[in-house]
């Protein structure tokens, strides 16, 4: 049967980058158009669309509760999947990365396959399309391919040792071409990132960020997550410098600058670099991060299990910083659904419109990646169009009610993107 448009009537649909409408509906390219089925043809009120679109012939479908576009996990590391309730946290950061750490003779998390799989299967179920994945092993690429995610693989590089980090830096397209001697994914983009600012020498974080900025590329850089982070490069002290002569017997020369002043210096507040965390960030620092257009990645729950603190979010609105939103790994959170991370926002944050909240799942994690045919349902958008039954008909805000009954099963109606249109 052809089908050259369908329209789906919901009680409310959440287009992601603008607030909700209540009885609206979405016009998308029906089957008949092959690869661009789901493309977004026209959304608004429902009164609007099927007078302007449903001509006889047209498939109307009537959705019982919410339409919305699937969602951007813009943080993860699927090769921890394994260590799922394996960490404590509530000790800091040094304290849950050394209990991490002190596991991996017994247990090698990017080796169990099956953990990863699982976790990617988590992540379709939450009605998830895009990924920024962080990765020291490459170990999840292979089952982001095979499940069709689009996003940005961010393979990870650390060490304070200039000769040794700078040869891994120099061997990195060998490494990625053993593994992987055809690049499976045309969806997934490649990009080699700094892990901190204390892990990684200085001349590798300006060569990973310049070839970031040369190649029209993102990359990604944990920054100001925990306070030991800020003593370290601003003061050579505190439990980061001790931790690492203890655990990796490196002594780096600390920088004994203000931690923003050092991350200017080496280029990391850039257009290219997604900052992540940011949870020690003040004000003046974030009006910094704005200015330079550095997209912003917040990890609330992590936070909270690993520091029992959340970043500042009004301080970050009030800066005009536009966040995305990642789960972390399942070593320091408890899934990796990233309306999650909104509740949690929503949570601590009542002022902050729901909205809102689903815009950083969504649009925000797709402009922070790169890939705008994604995260919104907006003309010309193929974002994956998804729907969770309910009875939302008398709710007043359909995004409310969403992060509200995060258990209801979400389910595709509508096919996303294929082709990569990733940009800087
Ligand atoms: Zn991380």
């Amino acid at each position: 049967m052809t089908v050259r448009v369908r329209i789906f009537h919901a009680d409310h649909v959440l287009p992601g980058d603008t607030p909700p409408i209540a009885d609206g509906a979405v016009v998308v390219a029906g089957r008949d158009h092959g690869d661009s089925e789901g493309t977004v043809v026209d959304v608004g009120s429902a009164s609007d669309m099927l007078a302007k679109h449903g001509s006889s012939g047209v498939e109307v479908q009537r959705i019982r509760g919410l339409v919305f576009p699937g969602l951007v996990n813009a943080h993860t590391h699927l090769e921890l999947s394994a260590m799922r309730g394996k960490v404590p946290g509530g000790r800091g950061f040094v304290g849950w990365v050394d209990s991490l750490v002190t596991q991996r003779p017994e247990v090698a998390p990017e080796e169990d396959g099956a953990a990863i799989d699982a976790a990617v299967d988590e992540l379709v179920r939450a009605g998830t399309m895009a990924v920024g994945e962080v990765t020291n092993s490459l170990a999840a690429v292979g089952a982001l391919a095979r499940r069709g995610f689009a996003g940005c693989i961010f393979h990870e590089v650390f060490g304070q040792d200039r000769a040794l980090v700078m040869r891994r830096v120099s061997g990195l397209p060998a490494e990625v071409a053993a593994r992987w001697p055809s690049w499976p994914s045309r969806d997934l983009a490649y990009a080699p990132a700094p892990h901190t600012l204390y892990t990684t020498h200085p001349d590798a974080v300006r060569a990973l960020v310049g070839r970031a900025r040369e190649t029209s590329c993102r990359t990604s850089l944990h920054l100001a997550e925990h306070v030991g982070e800020r003593r370290a490069i601003e003061h050579g002290d505190g439990p980061v410098p001790a931790w690492l002569l203890a655990r990796a017997r490196q002594s780096p020369v600390w920088p004994m600058r203000p931690l923003f002043d050092y991350a200017t210096s080496l280029g990391v507040l850039s257009s290219h670099v997604l900052l992540v965390h940011l949870v020690e960030a003040r004000a003046d620092e974030l009006a910094r991060v704005a200015e330079s257009g550095a997209s912003v990645v917040l990890c609330p729950r992590s936070n909270l299990h690993i520091e029992m603190k959340l970043p500042p979010l009004l301080a970050m609105r009030a800066a005009g910083i536009e966040p995305a939103l990642g789960t972390d790994s399942l070593a320091s959170n408890a899934s990796l659904d990233v309306l999650g991370e909104a509740k949690a926002l929503g949570d601590r944050f009542p002022s902050v419109p729901a909205w809102e909240l689903l815009k950083m799942a969504t649009w925000n994690g797709a402009r922070a990646l790169g890939i705008r045919s994604l995260g919104r349902i907006a003309k010309g958008a193929r974002p994956g169009v998804f729907a969770v039954d309910g009875d939302a008909s008398a709710a007043a805000d359909g995004a409310s009610f969403l992060l509200a009954n995060a258990l209801l099963a979400r389910r595709m109606i509508a096919p996303g993107r294929s082709g990569t249109d990733v940009t800087p």
